[in-house]
């Protein structure tokens, strides 16, 4: 197992085919989307209501952002679930670092849009007094761990392109903006995601060169905010392609998370980036399944030595329009607690853990070192390029 640890220190010589397992049962928990803006509150809701748009048919009709509250209420949930090493669990949160700036866009008269970067608060008149305090304080107990999700969730280009061409869209995305709301994904898919445009004029990933420059200014607005670089990073929607790993990396980054479509156990890609596939969605939002199938998926992916990555977006603590957060944190106490009694010991660990373990053969946990096993093992070559 020592031989192994060394041989993975020397990352070069890893083949790039090769997917890793590891010697104890390993919990990850990534949620997308926080500091990113929905529906605003009772009062935006209602407004976009009285403008025409039919809100309450899906669950992200009541996505509006999370509060101080529904933050302090995660971290003391994961306070109370710590492993055999006295550590927490530890919610990787993927934030967006920028806002739509309504007011300024109105003003240029929508030619283009204009951003309101998360360091300088939020737009017109949201308000979520203590919520950048509360990220903090989770951060500084050790239960949240912050990770690059982009700039905007929207591929800037696909909008703008609506703005000018698309008299129908067009109308959509103002009678949005004047609610202070930006978008809601399932109503106007045409937005796409930060990287990847939909539709036309050029339809797929961004070149290399524009979106070195929106991960560029993501991280610099990361560093602001949390005085670190982002270690860990999950592009929107899971749109990335080789040159968003090939920016990640120039950014430090370390670790790419990638969704839960292919199944596959952690491995270094061609930039040195520690790749981590979710296992399980955990998503009570979208559907409620019983604590046991969560639990049974974890063991199988414990049974093939791969850490039980789990899921769940930032929606699922809402609670200013409803109360999604009550539900979700009795569910994930429940599926924290089942996983705790079947695997006592486990590690709840986050991204910049995994990638320490898979370096070093160990990570630090509680101010003292915890060692892990790590071997390589087969991974299908076209898998491993599929992944990409
Ligand atoms: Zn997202």
């Amino acid at each position: 197992m020592i031989d192994f640890t060394q041989k993975l220190w020397h990352r070069r010589r890893v083949p790039k085919t090769n997917g890793l397992s590891f010697s104890r049962p390993l919990v990850i928990l990534q949620s997308d989307d926080w500091g990113r803006v929905g529906v605003r509150d009772r009062e935006g809701y209602e407004q976009l209501r009285a403008n025409g748009i039919r809100l309450g048919q899906h669950p992200y009709d009541f996505y509006t952002l999370e509060t101080a509250k529904d933050v302090t209420a995660i971290s003391g949930l994961l306070k109370r679930h710590c492993d055999g090493t006295g550590r927490p669990a530890c919610l990787v949160m993927n934030f967006i670092l920028a806002n739509l700036n309504f007011a300024k866009t109105e003003e240029a008269g929508y030619r283009e849009l204009h951003l309101l970067p998360l360091t300088r608060g939020l737009p017109g008149h949201w308000k979520r007094p203590g919520l950048f305090e509360a990220y903090k304080q989770g951060i500084a107990d050790g239960v949240l761990f912050p990770a690059l999700h982009g700039l905007t969730h929207f591929c800037r280009r696909a909008v703008e392109h609506a703005l000018s061409e698309n008299a129908e869209r067009s109308a959509l995305l103002k009678t949005c903006w004047q609610a202070e709301t930006p978008y809601i994904y399932w109503r106007m898919p045409w937005v796409g995601y930060e990287y990847c445009n939909p539709e036309k004029p050029h339809a797929g990933f961004l070149d290399s060169e524009s979106q070195a420059s929106l991960i560029q200014q993501a991280a610099a607005y990361f560093k602001k905010l949390f005085s670190a670089a982002p270690v860990s990073a999950c592009a929107p929607g899971y749109r990335a392609n080789h040159d968003t790993h090939a920016a990640w990396s120039a950014c430090g980054v370390r670790v790419a998370q990638n969704g839960s479509g292919t199944p596959l156990p952690p491995y270094m890609d061609d930039w040195e980036i520690l790749n981590l596939h979710r296992m399980i969605d955990f998503e009570p939002t979208q559907r409620d399944l019983p604590t046991e199938k969560y639990v049974e998926v974890a063991a199988d992916c414990f049974a093939r030595g791969i850490p039980a990555v789990i899921s769940v977006h930032s929606i699922n603590f809402h609670s200013s329009v409803r109360n999604f957060r009550g539900p979700t944190l009795r569910a994930l106490d429940q599926l924290l607690s089942a996983l705790e009694a079947k695997y006592p010991n486990l590690l709840y660990v986050h991204d910049g853990d995994l990638y320490e373990i898979v370096n070093q053969g160990k990570y630090k946990a509680m101010h003292r070192a915890v060692s892990v096993g790590v071997k390589q093992m087969e991974l299908a070559k076209s898998a491993a390029r599929g992944a990409h």
